[in-house]
């Protein structure tokens, strides 16, 4: 999680809990502070090695589902957050609107 940006008080706010929930956990569980690149692909939406492994590391992170949310509503363009990927980010956001899904890149 290095790039840090808020657009909005609701931004900050849910940054600030993502963090506290992360400070919960035992230093060390937290795969994307160990191995930041490997999180915050150049192209995070094309299949590759690096990008199966990102998503497979959030898979025993003990805040995958609250970083998702996070990414979801404030990072959909970039990274792997929650073991998702911009693309899967995308197509959650148009679900969770109502409209129906035309593959956004
Ligand atoms: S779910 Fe993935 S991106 Fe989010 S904090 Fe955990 S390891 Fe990092």
């Amino acid at each position: 999680m290095t790039r840090i940006r808020w657009n909005t008080a609701e931004q900050s706010r849910d940054w600030r809990s993502l963090n506290e929930a992360i400070d919960l956990l035992p230093y060390g569980d937290v795969p994307c502070q160990n191995d930041p690149d490997l999180f915050f692909l150049e192209d995070a939406s094309s299949p590759s090695a690096s990008l199966r492994a990102a998503k497979l590391a959030c898979d025993g992170c003990g805040v995958k589902e609250l970083c998702a949310e996070y990414a979801i509503k404030h990072e959909p363009d970039y990274g792997v957050w929650g073991g998702t990927t911009p693309r899967e980010r995308r197509m959650l956001l148009i679900e969770r609107k109502g409209e129906a899904p035309n593959d956004p890149r």
